[in-house]
């Protein structure tokens, strides 16, 4: 079911600040930036060889991050892991006994379909699903 890891979710208080690191520091690909207005988000996609780099930084006070933030400070926010059909997945990680925290696939960054569990099933870290929007010729 589960593909490849897809991309590690980093919270930062600020993409300005960041990204130099990430790009001119470590010499990371940045793919894009991208506003997800129904996450309150602003998403830096950046490859490292296989998988990426997810920076995230909130863009208003009730974003997710800004709240994650809030608690634990900036860091790693989420492990996301890729998948063929993300409402297939949902459907057998609910017969699991997972807690869902969305019971249908929603639009992610970049034309994605995700899905998040709750960090309790995984021992606190949470967990994204994510299907490509290539995925149908791959
Ligand atoms: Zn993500």
């Amino acid at each position: 079911m589960i593909q490849e890891l897809h991309h590690i979710g980093i919270a930062v208080r600020s993409l300005d600040e960041a990204l130099p690191r990430w790009v001119d520091g470590l010499g990371l690909r940045l793919e894009g930036v991208e506003e997800v207005p129904t996450e309150r988000v602003k998403v830096a996609m950046l490859y490292a060889g296989q998988t990426r780099i997810e920076l995230l930084e909130p863009t208003s006070e009730d974003s997710p991050i800004a709240k994650f933030i809030d608690k634990r400070g900036p860091g790693v926010h989420h492990l996301a892991l890729k998948v063929g059909d993300t409402g297939e997945t949902i459907r057998v990680l609910t017969e699991h006994g997972a807690p869902m925290l969305d019971e249908t696939p929603r639009p992610g960054a970049h034309d994605t379909k995700v899905a998040f569990v709750h960090p309790k099933w995984l021992g606190g870290v949470l967990a994204e699903i994510v299907q490509d929007p290539e995925e149908a010729h791959s």
